[in-house]
């Protein structure tokens, strides 16, 4: 066993000099976490088909604390609490659900006439699964007609078998819709250089520590990364061009290409319908891969694509406050410009 060390001095001091300089008034962050809530898990601990617990929200009892200890950034602290306390099925405005917390990516569900378009089916199969279920207990059973891959991270796609059948994929009953390019970069990330990039994810996620508040407390993005199987299955229809319109079960979907942003294949797109758009990852609530040791490019370079197609009302916010990620902000912030710009 190895020893486990108290934070430095040095450690402690940095963390007690972001208490002095962030605003920790403000909690804007937790009322948008609270908002639009439906349901959970009474335990929000996920299990494979074996029983074993691929995703487990109980193993952070310690966030339950408001102040951050000595040991962690506070910022990062505030961040887990977010991520932790704050889970299950939420309505983001009408026909637009999310699963929140049930692994380190968000998975949205959009009505379309007579089912769901599922867009980013996380990480492994189980918890894909066990939200999904949790949707349909929530808003009924209706078939799948579409999955979205926003982009090539195995977060947003690794768990689409347990949402999907590759079956009726190929029997033309369910569109697998991706950015073109999705599937040589989604492979080469992640089956070539995959060993390397599970080492990477261990350091960078923590992921074998211990949870604690000397270990690890929480992956910015979500509390870490489920463990159960990771599947895939191929696109069906890929996005080629920007401005490209595709209408699935009488939903009109309009994407947006923006390869070698947060991702080298990558996507937003707009919901005319509902007058919402998807950011993929090229925005977020935190602040992710700045620069990572892979090719995560410039966060901004899909805005200013946006920019220039007269979405201004949109990139306005954005670039003065990098807290959009989802799309509630964007449907609150710019629905009736997005709405005259779609039609
Ligand atoms: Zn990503």
């Amino acid at each position: 066993m190895s020893t486990r060390n108290h934070a430095t001095s040095f450690t402690e001091n940095a963390n007690r000099a972001l208490l002095d300089e962030l605003n920790w008034d403000d909690v804007q962050a937790f009322q948008d976490a609270a908002r639009g809530f439906i349901a959970s898990l009474d335990a929000p601990v996920i299990t494979d088909s074996n029983g074993r617990a691929v995703w487990d929200l109980d193993a952070y009892p310690f966030l339950a604390e408001e102040t951050a200890p000595p040991s962690v950034n506070p910022s990062l602290w505030r961040q887990s609490r977010l991520n932790a306390l704050y889970h299950g099925l939420f309505k983001v405005t009408d026909g637009i659900y999310q699963i929140r917390g049930f692994d380190l990516s968000v998975m949205s569900i959009i009505e379309s006439d007579n089912g769901y378009v599922v867009v980013d089916p996380l990480i492994s199969a189980p918890t894909a699964r066990a939200g999904m279920e949790l949707a349909y207990k929530y808003l009924g059973r209706k078939p799948i007609v579409a999955v979205i891959y926003t982009h090539s991270h195995i977060d947003h796609w690794g768990g689409v078998k347990g949402v999907i059948d590759e079956a009726d994929v190929n029997a033309g009953k369910v569109k697998v819709i991706a950015p073109e390019h999705f599937l040589e970069h989604a492979i080469s990330e992640n089956v070539i250089a995959g060993n390397v990039m599970t080492r990477r994810a261990s350091y960078m996620y923590g992921n074998l520590l211990p949870k604690d508040p000397q270990g690890q407390v929480g992956a910015g993005l979500g509390q870490t990364t489920s463990t159960g199987q990771v599947t895939l299955i191929d696109p069906t229809d890929d996005i080629t061009t920007t401005g490209q319109t595709l209408v699935v079960d009488g939903l009109e979907i309009v994407f947006q290409l923006t390869p070698g942003t947060e991702a080298p294949a990558e996507m937003n797109f707009l919901f005319p319908r509902y007058r919402a758009l998807c950011m993929a990852e090229n925005c977020t609530h935190n602040m992710h891969n700045l620069y990572t040791l892979r090719r995560a490019g410039a966060r901004c370079q899909g805005l200013g694509a946006l920019r220039q197609r007269g979405h201004r009302d949109v990139c306005g916010p954005l670039r003065r406050d990098l807290r959009l990620a989802s799309l509630a902000d964007l449907g609150r912030r710019s629905r009736s410009r997005l709405s005259q710009e779609a039609a």
